[in-house]
């Protein structure tokens, strides 16, 4: 048994299935943090665990590290993430087939930030792989993994109209990408109207809706200023007042997660891709709420 129906809905039954994604921790003491979390979601059987590559690059090593960890003491499936940025293909095909080795069979392929900063304008690597499909078809000539892309519902702030956004994701998943997750949001409309633009373009990969729950309502907010999120005035009266109130602060955020949640599983949505920002208690909250229960986990000897 996977999950508990606790809401039929329109979908019929077809199971809950949830991803969760890290990024690599800095320190000691966040690494302690992140294995906490990776074992209490670990219990919940995700589809898979990603783990975030820094901006640049920049966590080469330890993206690679955590990845290797979660292989070798869970049960989970892991993808890593990489990006275009700053490497040739040479070296970029090099963490690939590093990857193929330790036996990682997922990644998460995108185009990646331009160094300076998100808004600056992006300039590939002269030896690099130029866009995100380049890198899909890369990495889908060195083996045959299972390759996901992103997506965003409120178009990409590089992206000249809807039009040219979608011809982009369409263009990843002629490369071989099979699945897309989304840039974060918070209205729902924006999300399902998003998916029936993308099924109107004759693309039929599934679109999991990127979730994050807000641990922290100013961070989430700055964050989706320099994503190209919007956050909804709604949102940012239902945390008014609760700066100094953490207790509260997450009650409020339990609730709103759930709720945004379950009115997609009332829209028929069954897969969840949770941005857990390495914090595991609010998102075992919503998956329980979703009705998924843990199982027993034992790493194969
Ligand atoms: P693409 O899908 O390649 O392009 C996005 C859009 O930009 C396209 O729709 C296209 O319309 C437009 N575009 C691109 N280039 C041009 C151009 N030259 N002119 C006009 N329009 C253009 N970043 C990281 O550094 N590390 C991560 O681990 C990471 N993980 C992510 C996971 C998810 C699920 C998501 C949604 C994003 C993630 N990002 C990550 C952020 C991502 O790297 C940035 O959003 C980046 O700016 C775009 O990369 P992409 O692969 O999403 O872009």
């Amino acid at each position: 048994m996977d999950a508990i129906d606790l809401r039929p809905s329109r979908a019929g039954s077809a199971p809950i299935r949830v991803s969760f994604e890290f990024f690599p921790p800095k320190s000691a003491e966040m690494e302690d943090a992140l294995w906490q979390s990776v074992q209490r979601l670990e219990p919940l059987r995700p589809n898979f665990v990603s783990v975030t590559y820094g901006a640049g690059g920049s966590t080469r090593q330890r993206t690679h590290a955590t990845v290797a960890r979660i292989l070798a003491e869970t049960n989970l499936r892991p993808a890593a993430h990489l990006t275009c940025v700053g490497a040739s293909r040479a070296e970029v095909d090099e963490v690939v087939r590093e990857y193929w080795d330790l036996g990682v069979r997922h990644i998460v392929a995108l185009r990646g930030d331009p160094p300076a900063g998100v808004g600056a304008r992006f300039e590939a690597h002269p030896d690099g792989y130029q866009t995100s499909a380049d890198l899909v078809a890369g990495i889908r000539r060195i083996g045959d993994f299972e390759v996901t892309v992103s997506a965003y519902p409120e178009k990409h702030p590089e992206a000249t109209s809807f039009e040219q956004d979608l011809d982009a994701l369409k263009a990843k998943i002629d490369a071989g990408a099979t699945r897309a997750v989304t840039q974060f949001f918070f209205e729902n409309e924006t999300y399902l109207r998003y998916v029936e633009r993308v099924r109107a373009r004759g693309i039929d990969i599934p679109i999991v809706p990127g979730l994050v729950p807000v641990q922290n309502f100013r961070q989430t907010a700055s964050f989706a200023q320099r994503t190209g999120a919007s956050v909804p005035a709604w949102l940012a009266a239902r945390f008014d007042g609760l700066d100094d109130d953490p207790a509260t602060r997450r009650l409020v955020a339990a609730a709103v997660a759930a709720e945004q949640a379950l009115d997609l599983v009332d829209h028929g949505v069954r897969d969840f891709h949770f941005y857990t920002m390495n914090k595991a208690d609010l998102v075992f909250a919503i998956c329980h709420m979703l009705g998924l229960r843990p199982q027993p986990t034992q790493k194969a000897a």
